[in-house]
């Protein structure tokens, strides 16, 4: 018996609804299970962008119909197809599961057995929400990068956490100013506090998400700088994805930095990751987005094309 099989005759048993639901719920904290569930008996299986996906429902999707859910992943799988080139692995399995509200996430993306993620959304959810949501993309640059060892977790949070508005903003979905936003009123969370030992020692969530962003925009801007202008994170990013083929490999930090710094044919990767590891380092936020040419003036975004790296801000959010 599988489970979607159980569920529909769970579903017909009025008394016992809950319980067994929120224990099936549980096994889902578990990649193998939801890798299972998903391979078994998908709902959808779609081909995008050279990525072969597979879908399934659970949960009551009477109002969240499938659909909506292909209309939202196709959204998303654009966006981050246009940020690698391609759809970022050749496999993906995803869990959708319905709850109560209307709220999108949590998820989780794992590596093992295979691409795997479990990605939770409220059954009244609205079609603006799934057009602006940006967890689906945020799961989808996790399948990007190999993973590395849990110690550096903000290494791959991070750049999930920089590459996602960035890609959404190049494929027209939100304006750049909304990539900025984030910036100016997100990143000071990265910022080392009292008793911070470094990025690979200080697993907060500030340290993890922002930091993390951090590390990366500032790799853009050594990449650009390095190599005047020629290239971007962009084509760093591309050739990780490459190289290792994405989320299933277990890699150092180094081999990472590694792979990425030879495409764009510096170091900025690895001497970042060396400067900002194992000591707190607070970075001149402020001064950073005046050489791109943002600011903050009463409550709204402004850019400066005057601005040193001005052309590389239009850049960052440009195809
Ligand atoms: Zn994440």
């Amino acid at each position: 018996m599988n489970r979607r099989h159980f569920l529909q005759v769970v579903g017909s048993v009025a008394v016992a609804t809950q319980l067994p639901w929120q224990a099936f719920a549980q096994t889902y904290d578990d990649p193998e299970a939801v890798y299972d569930r998903v391979r078994k008996s998908p709902d959808l299986r779609l081909s995008l962008y050279g990525g072969s996906i597979a879908i399934a429902l659970d949960g009551d999707f009477q109002a969240l119909d499938k659909d909506r859910v292909e209309t939202w992943l196709r959204r998303g799988a654009s966006a981050i197809a246009a940020y690698f080139g391609r759809f970022p692995v050749d496999q993906w399995s995803l869990l959708v599961t319905a709850k109560d509200g209307s709220r999108i996430g949590p998820a989780t993306t794992w590596g093992y057995p295979g691409s795997v993620t479990h990605l939770t959304v409220g059954r009244n959810v609205t079609d603006d929400a799934l057009r602006d949501d940006w967890v689906m993309v945020h799961e989808m640059t996790h399948l990007a990068l190999p993973r590395v060892p849990m110690r550096s977790e903000w290494f791959m949070e991070g750049s999930a956490t920089y590459v996602e508005p960035v890609a959404r903003a190049q494929r027209g979905q939100i304006p750049p100013r909304e990539v900025w936003r984030w910036a100016v009123d997100d990143m000071p969370k990265g910022q080392p506090r009292r008793g911070d030992e470094g990025l690979d020692h200080t697993h907060t969530w500030g340290r993890t998400y922002w930091g993390g962003a951090m590390y990366w925009l500032l790799a853009e801007i050594a990449i650009y700088k390095h190599s005047n202008g020629k290239y971007r994170l962009q084509d760093a990013l591309r050739a990780i994805n490459r190289a290792s083929g994405g989320n299933k490999v277990l890699w150092s930090v180094a081999q990472v930095a590694q792979a990425g710094d030879a495409a764009v044919k510096g170091d900025a990767l690895a001497s970042l990751y060396g400067e900002l590891k194992d000591r707190p380092v607070t970075i001149d936020l402020d001064g950073m987005l005046g050489q791109l040419g943002v600011s903050e003036q009463d409550g709204v975004i402004r850019f400066d094309d005057r601005a040193p790296l001005a052309a590389l801000r239009r850049s960052i959010t440009t195809l």
